[in-house]
């Protein structure tokens, strides 16, 4: 059997994707922290106690992009908000996991940048083979 594979990972960025929708209001989310560079907010189908999704409200498709031409205000912004959301949860104490899928082999699903928080409960070996 083939294996399931994810997004491409690469532009142009498609502002049907369901965080575009989720970013412009169309549907919602279960928000847990907002600010100019970024919205974070619970996953749909967790897989930890806590599963969060911070995203950077430019439009970037993944990790490559945002990493390759955003400007260096959103670059920190999104990542000062990953660590603001981190540290709001009170997880610094028994630690949590960011993971970031990028393309076919990351079985990246959405083509919105994201970074997934997973906490709540030791979280076991980094990759599941
Ligand atoms: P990835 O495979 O890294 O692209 O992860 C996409 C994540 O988005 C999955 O964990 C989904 O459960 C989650 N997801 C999809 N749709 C929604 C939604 N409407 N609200 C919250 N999370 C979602």
């Amino acid at each position: 059997m083939t294996p399931k594979q994810g997004v491409s990972g690469k532009p142009p960025y498609d502002d049907d994707n369901i965080f575009a929708k989720i970013l412009r209001g169309d549907i919602p989310c279960r928000k847990v922290y907002e600010d100019e560079f970024a919205l974070a907010f619970h996953d749909i189908n967790p897989q930890a106690p806590y599963h969060v999704l911070v995203i950077p409200k430019g439009r970037y498709v993944a990790f490559a992009d945002f990493a390759a031409t955003a400007p260096e205000a959103e670059i920190t912004g999104f990542i000062r908000a990953i660590g603001h959301v981190a540290h709001m949860l009170g997880f610094e104490d028994t630690g949590y996991r960011l993971l970031a899928n990028m393309g076919p082999d990351s079985h990246q699903e959405v083509p919105h940048l994201h970074v997934h928080l997973f906490a709540g409960r030791p979280l076991g070996p980094m990759l599941v083979t």
